[in-house]
């Protein structure tokens, strides 16, 4: 198809996390000869959570050139090295999805594959899962509250490339991209309610009308609207992709949570504590603990759901703090570029924040749309090939996902039961290695096979091969010393609080 379409004034409609991040993007690589203008309503308010991240927002973060110390303050933001999943097997077990091993000697891939290796072959030492954590530098900072910081023979702190994520304040990201990037670069502000969208006869947006009377032409339009889809809506481009036949939890209740003990409550890591009908996020911002319980409304009322929530953080402890319910639609558009107008973030799809992963998907659509309309032109060919993308990460999202419910043991509420059971067939051929990534997809892949290994070492389910065949493999007293060697490097971080009060 040779049709291409020019573009010269891209509007974008919405000011959460999602419009400001598209905002900040495209404003930075985009030709100053577009122009990029953003709306947003006085009236609706933002989503509110979103405050944990994957790795790969370091990449968008200095795509924009933020400098850390001023975003991570404006943000209350505090690290993140993984994410600690809590009772999701029976009574008190956990398991640990690491972002990095990382060892200063052996590569990371070498050292877990060694493990899997010397496992396999029945040595006792390696029999219990958690002792692939012995050998995870994330975990062993993550327990002491340590972040990947360490102080200098010269006594200042250093970064370590490692791959960490970030926590932040949901609405604090937005307005810290607003100020900060977008607005200082060139991106037109408007505060107003788009009342009605105009389309063509070919079904294209031209106009939006505004509450203040004003009107709005553009020639590319992103709707950042949010669960409304305000602009996919009136396109009539509303075509969905349901995920809630196996993924169940179809509603959430947030609630902020005041610290009690500072020090051990920050966590560099998020936790998530499967609960009668989910499961509930723990979030240490640097002012607070972000919390919400994830559920399914066909097994418990939402009033039931808060109770139980409350009783999980302790009553007193957020007596008169109100609850955010939110329900959602775990899915996504079928085709979330249509005509002059692309979806991006809730607009585009969701699915229950387990891993995290919205903000991810949303850095990496604006990533691809920006490829695409630095040239001020696209084709039909290339909207097709990106809805094509979109519909691979959720597929990708959605089993990886769905192996939490297939994996887990428990079966003591009927959501546990009816989860396991939807998500069973996935089982064999998750065993089999058949959907699993491999070394050539990895690249275009959320999920590393290192985290699918931690997720099938953390349900007890690991092949007895290796995933992939390691290259070389460490033997045993090389095992020993990568082992010893992880308290020293462990001791030369430095606590995350200790490191974030320099930042206040
Ligand atoms: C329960 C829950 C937990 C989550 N946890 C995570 C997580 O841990 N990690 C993660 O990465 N993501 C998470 N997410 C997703 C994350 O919150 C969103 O991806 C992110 O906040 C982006 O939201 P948004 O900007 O698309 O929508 P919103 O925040 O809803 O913003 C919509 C915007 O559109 C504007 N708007 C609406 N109608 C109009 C109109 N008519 N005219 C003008 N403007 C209008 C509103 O004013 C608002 O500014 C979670 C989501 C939910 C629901």
């Amino acid at each position: 198809v040779t049709e291409n379409h020019q573009i010269q004034n891209i509007v974008i409609v919405g000011g959460g996390s999602a419009g400001w991040m598209t905002a900040s993007s495209l404003r930075t690589v985009l030709p100053p000869s577009i122009n990029v203008l953003q709306i947003e309503s006085p009236r609706v308010a933002t989503v509110g959570v979103g405050e944990g991240t994957i790795p790969t927002i370091r990449t968008f973060l200095k795509s924009l050139q933020v400098d850390e110390r001023e975003w991570m303050t404006a943000c209350q933001a505090t690290f993140k090295m993984g994410v600690r999943f809590d009772n999701w097997c029976h009574g008190s077990d956990w398991w640990w999805h690491p972002f990095f091993f990382r060892h200063p000697k052996y590569d990371e891939k070498r050292l877990v594959d060694s493990w899997v290796l010397h496992r396999s072959r029945g040595m006792p030492q390696f029999q219990n899962a958690a002792s692939l954590y012995d050998y995870c530098i994330s975990w062993q900072l993550a327990e002491e509250r340590r972040c990947p910081r360490f102080r200098s023979s010269y006594g200042s702190f250093q970064d370590w490339d490692s791959d960490h994520s970030f926590h932040l304040d949901a609405a604090k990201f937005g307005a810290f991209l607003r100020d900060h990037i977008a607005v200082p670069r060139g991106v037109e502000h408007i505060v107003a309610h788009v009342d009605h969208v105009t389309c063509d006869e070919h079904g294209r947006i031209r106009q939006l009308l505004l509450d203040s009377g004003r009107t709005v032409d553009g020639d590319f339009f992103v709707d950042c609207s949010g669960f409304r889809r305000l602009l996919m809506n009136a396109v009539n481009e509303t075509a969905w992709t349901s995920f809630s036949n196996d993924l169940l939890c179809d509603r959430a209740i947030a609630i902020q949570v005041p610290y009690q003990d500072v020090w051990s409550e920050m966590r560099p890591f998020t936790r998530s504590t499967a609960l009668s009908c989910g499961w509930v996020w723990q979030i240490g911002l640097f002012d607070r603990i972000g919390t919400g319980y994830v559920y399914s409304s066909a097994f418990i009322s939402d009033d039931e759901a808060e109770n139980e929530l409350r009783q999980f953080i302790g009553r007193d402890r957020v007596s008169g703090i109100n609850a955010n319910r939110i329900p959602f639609e775990a899915g996504h558009l079928k085709n979330p570029w249509s005509g002059n107008c692309v979806a991006i973030g809730l607009s585009e799809g969701f699915v229950e924040p387990l891993e995290a992963t919205a903000l991810g998907v949303t850095q990496h659509h604006i990533a691809q749309l920006g490829r695409i309309l630095k040239q001020a032109t696209y084709s039909v060919d290339q909207v097709r090939q990106y809805n094509q993308g979109v519909r691979r990460v959720y597929d990708e999202i959605r089993l990886f996902l769905l192996a939490h419910y297939c994996f887990t043991s428990r079966t003591d509420t009927a959501f546990w039961k009816t989860s396991g059971a939807l998500a069973s067939p996935l089982t064999d051929s998750i065993r089999d290695g058949n959907i699993l990534p491999t070394a050539e997809t990895v690249g275009t892949q959320v999920f590393s096979p290192q985290s699918w290994l931690c997720l099938l070492n953390g349900f007890g389910q690991l092949p007895n091969a290796p995933l992939e065949q390691s290259r070389e493999t460490l033997n045993m007293a090389e095992m020993q010393q990568a082992r010893d060697s992880q308290q020293s490097v462990r001791d030369g971080f430095v606590r995350q609080l200790t490191y974030l009060r320099q930042y206040h």
